[in-house]
């Protein structure tokens, strides 16, 4: 079934200026001449992750072509280090970009932006008293562009798309991917095809359809919709965005770790708490810890990544349990926490060695353990949190009883979307 919203057709980004601010293109502004000459990026090539070859970053490309797996982007840290300083970020307008030189695209004016990035960490009063801790954290990523950190991701692959010229890109979505994707599509003028399951949420085909997206619908899971999203790109010399099948949402996923640990003060906490669904934030969280302890502008030992799944869809933590380097196919996977509804993420292997080399680790919870922790979140702290985000804190306190994590320990709960993307899971008033 094909769904084209009203808007459809290529629109042109309007072009943020104004005052006494220099413009970036597409709208990210700056206070003086000096801080836009220093915002490049110092991306050096791609390497697969498997057997480290090389590819040139100039090119539209996917997956290795050597072994077929994740590609990762590189840069130039020697040189970073040398000219960069890094407490001068923080002087920069207050979105992902101003980590610039750790992302990927080379061009200012090619970069498309809503504003993503630079959410708070908020320090949580009321349930860290209530589990006895004291460095207990909120990021808060439902306040990013279309409601969810995915802004953070596709921001930085349809900038990358803008830069390599291509005409449009597909983007095969369960869920918040896709609101996002028809967002930046619509800001970046480019053609943009979304596929989903035909049971997506309402809200996500809607905020689809009303940036003026194309939107299929698939029979199936994920899965189906990105075979069909792989072949159209395929057909049309479109760039596929399909999780981890290209390099650069990862990018932007990563910045949510810059940023966290900037919060800090530049430290690291013990902990992450992360809802894991195709494993975008946790690797590229991971990636950017590794980047920035070789750049030195953070020491010590990486946090505890802890995955947090749904128990209808949990691949990851079946493979964690099981020792394995990869995970397989879950079966029948339900759940409302559509971000989490990944039967069988293709960097599995790149989750895994994460959580395994940090000391963390995996476990699942009830999709009634989430919506009431939505509820405790939203009483507790004023957060309305995804149930995605409300896994985490279910989570923590599994760990906690179980003393895998330590009150004394500081740690970091991942808010990872809004809740007033999921209204349907929260009952309303009694009215008779
Ligand atoms: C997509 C999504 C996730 C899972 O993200 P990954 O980083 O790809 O594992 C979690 N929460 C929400 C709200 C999402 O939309
Ligand atoms: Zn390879």
């Amino acid at each position: 079934m094909l769904l084209k919203g009203r808007l459809g057709g290529k629109l042109r980004p309007p072009v943020m200026s104004g005052g006494a601010n220099l413009s970036y293109s597409r709208g990210i502004t700056a206070n003086t001449k000096e801080s836009r000459d220093q915002m490049t990026s110092y991306i050096s090539h791609l390497e697969c992750t498997i057997c480290g070859k090389t590819y040139p970053h100039e090119q539209l490309i996917g997956i290795s072509p050597c072994c077929e797996k994740v590609l990762f982007a590189r840069y130039d840290l020697d040189k970073i280090g040398k000219e960069v300083d890094r407490d001068s970020l923080v002087n920069r307008p207050d979105t992902m970009w101003r980590y610039s030189e750790l992302l990927p695209v080379n061009d200012p004016g090619s970069i498309v932006t809503l504003g993503e990035g630079g959410t708070p960490l908020l320090k949580s009063v009321n349930l860290a008293e209530k589990l006895g801790m004291r460095d207990l954290y909120i990021k808060e990523e439902g306040l990013n562009p279309t409601g969810t950190f995915k802004a953070r991701g596709i921001s930085a692959a349809v900038s990358k798309a803008m830069e390599l010229k291509v005409n449009g890109f597909t983007m095969p979505s369960a869920g918040n991917a896709a609101g996002a994707a028809a967002a930046y599509g619509a800001r970046s003028g480019m053609e943009t095809k979304v596929f989903m399951p035909q049971d997506a949420p309402d809200s996500n085909k809607k905020e689809t359809l009303v940036a003026g997206s194309e939107l299929n619908l698939v029979e199936g899971l994920i899965n189906d919709a990105g075979r069909e999203a792989v072949a159209v790109a395929k057909e049309l010399g479109f760039f596929d965005l399909s999780t981890l099948k290209e390099p650069y949402r990862a990018e932007g996923k990563k910045s949510m770790g810059l940023e966290m640990v900037q919060q800090l003060g530049w430290k690291m906490p013990d902990a992450v708490i992360y809802p894991t669904g195709g494993g975008t934030g946790i690797i590229g969280m991971y990636k950017g810890f590794k980047e920035l302890l070789e750049l030195g502008w953070i020491e010590g030992k990486q946090p505890k990544f802890i995955s947090v799944q749904a128990e209808g869809c949990q691949p990851i933590v079946r493979a964690f349990n099981a020792g394995a380097e990869v995970s397989e196919l879950w079966e029948n996977a339900s759940t409302k926490a559509d971000g989490l509804r990944v039967p069988h993420p293709f960097a599995d292997y790149l989750i895994l060695e994460a959580i395994r080399d940090t000391g963390g680790t995996a476990l699942a919870v009830t999709d009634q353990e989430m919506i009431d922790a939505m509820y405790e979140l939203a009483t507790a702290e004023g957060v309305f949190a995804a149930p995605e985000g409300a896994a985490t804190l279910v989570g923590l306190k599994h760990l906690l009883e179980q003393k895998f994590l330590d009150p004394n320990e500081s740690v970091v709960l991942f808010n990872t979307g809004s809740g007033y993307k999921y209204l349907d899971l929260i009952s309303g008033p009694q009215n008779g």
